[in-house]
């Protein structure tokens, strides 16, 4: 049996398989948006595209059940297009080419799309449905989840009426999510005057590298090393003991990555070359002492460079590294709410000094939207005092964990009864549609539950059968107990 049609929910997969049929990479969802309109209305349900492209289909509740409280599913058309290097494949025209592995279904080198594929699937099997009993339901098909949530940003309020919204966008059946983190970018720019580079001095290029890096949300709290923060600890002490004059400075690429790799260019007087060379040594010898545990491959080290005509300024030097030096960087608090989650955090991603010119940008994290503010303003009054000039762009809010929320306490009980187990009960330390959702719906009861994906965003992308078995009856089963209006 390779045909993924065959599988049970057999409904459930022929949606899915006909939604790996329709090319629908992130910002390319013309088509499935169409196919997802031409179903709604070949069910006579009521459906509105919205100003931004996302899909809204109501159905009216099953005989009797029309007491409940309006369940909204949510989902997202698009998908990650990813591929092997090896694999021709064009995400614009071609159809994924599914396959059934053991327990799994995946695809022939590229990503599956069961990211949000089988949640889009299981909404669309719940509104074709006549046997499935529910209160109203709506069902938000968003566009764009996966490059910059521009459908669920461009929601507007006022248009669901629902009460509960279930995002069906998580990856661990079993699990129940009740929580998320807003984000905002902070960034500072300062210009700076150069000055000739001062006579005899010899020239490093000094590197912090071998690093794990990671997501600036997920990873934050794991005790990795954040390579700007290395070098600017060392340049301040280098400053202070040796005199030492900066030329430039680099490290990190993404907002969202916890910078792997820093280097900095910096003179030296020569008669001091020698013991500078030993400084560095011993400072690597101090960062593989603290970050033995997680990161092994750590490596603080330098290389002789020739003499670069220009440094920056004394003063500005000065201040400069003692600014990125203090930055507010990795977790800033714990959530109280739910054990082992992070709260606030602050990445210290991008710092680039060049030219007469120095930058750097701040990716800051809460699931608390004032704490996250509070975070963001701390970064900026740092910066504010070199006379930098900052931004605070891109903020989104989070969504805080609501362990008293009653759809929790519902699904937890459906599930208890159906399988014989509690629920995990957990909240992500990054951005979900949800957050997003709950800022332009603030009373909406919130949750997001899914089958169990594997490697979502890779060519190694799989979905666990048996898992979307239970997620749709879980989901069917919850249904059936939505709480009266
Ligand atoms: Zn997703």
């Amino acid at each position: 049996m390779s045909d993924i049609r065959n599988l049970e929910p057999k409904q459930l997969w022929n949606y899915f398989h006909d939604i790996t049929q329709i090319p629908h990479p992130s910002k390319n969802e013309k088509k499935i948006v169409e196919y997802v309109v031409a179903f709604g209305k070949k069910h006579n349900l009521e459906t509105i595209v919205d100003k931004v492209g996302n899909v809204i289909i109501r159905k009216p509740a099953t005989k009797g059940m029309e007491n409940r409280k309006g369940v909204i599913f949510q989902t997202h058309l698009d998908m990650v297009p990813q591929k092997n290097s090896d694999k021709k494949h064009d995400f614009e025209k071609d159809p994924i080419e599914t396959w059934i592995d053991g327990e799994w279904v995946k695809a022939k080198g590229t990503t599956l799309g069961s990211d949000n594929g089988i949640g889009v699937a299981a909404t669309m099997t719940v509104l074709a449905s006549k046997e499935i009993p529910h209160g109203p339901i709506e069902a938000l098909f968003t566009i764009d989840e996966e490059t910059g949530m521009t459908g669920v940003f461009g929601l507007e309020p006022g248009l669901l009426k629902g009460d509960i919204l279930m995002n069906l966008d998580s990856e661990d059946e079993g699990e129940l999510y009740v929580g998320c983190a807003g984000g905002i970018d902070v960034s500072a720019v300062k210009t700076y005057a150069e000055e000739s580079s001062p006579k005899g001095m010899a020239a490093y290029k000094v590197m912090a590298k071998g690093l794990k890096g990671g997501h600036s949300g997920v990873d934050i709290a794991l005790g990795r090393a954040n390579s700007n923060k290395l070098m600017f600890r060392f340049l301040m002490q280098a400053e202070a003991d040796f005199g030492v004059r900066l030329a430039e400075a680099s490290g990190g690429d993404l907002r969202n990555a916890i910078p792997r790799e820093s280097y900095s260019m910096v003179l030296v007087p020569e008669i001091k070359a020698a013991e500078f060379e030993a400084f560095i040594k011993g400072y690597d010898k101090i960062y593989k002492a603290e970050f033995s545990d997680t990161e092994p491959d750590l490596k603080f080290m330098s290389e002789k460079t020739s003499v670069p005509a220009k440094v920056m300024n004394q003063g500005d030097q000065y201040r400069i590294i003692r600014a990125v030096f203090v930055c507010p960087n990795g977790v800033v608090r714990m959530s109280q709410a739910m054990k082992g989650l992070v709260e606030t955090s602050n990445n210290l991603a991008i710092v680039r000094i060049k030219d007469g010119k120095f930058e750097t940008y701040n990716l800051c994290r809460s699931s608390v939207d004032s704490a996250k503010e509070a975070t963001a303003w701390k970064i900026a009054a740092v910066f504010h005092l070199i006379n930098a000039d900052v931004k605070l762009e891109g903020g989104y809010p989070g969504w805080k964990p609501n362990i008293h929320s009653p759809i929790l306490k519902t699904m937890s009980k459906v599930y208890n009864d159906m399988y014989g187990k509690i629920p995990e009960i957990k909240a992500i330390h990054a951005g979900l549609e949800c957050g997003i959702l709950g800022g332009v719906y603030p009373n909406l009861d919130m949750i997001s539950f899914g089958p169990t994906i594997r490697y979502p965003h890779s060519p190694d992308e799989k979905v666990h059968i048996a898992s979307v078995v239970k997620f749709f009856d879980f989901l069917c089963g919850t249904l059936k107990q939505v709480p009266v209006k």
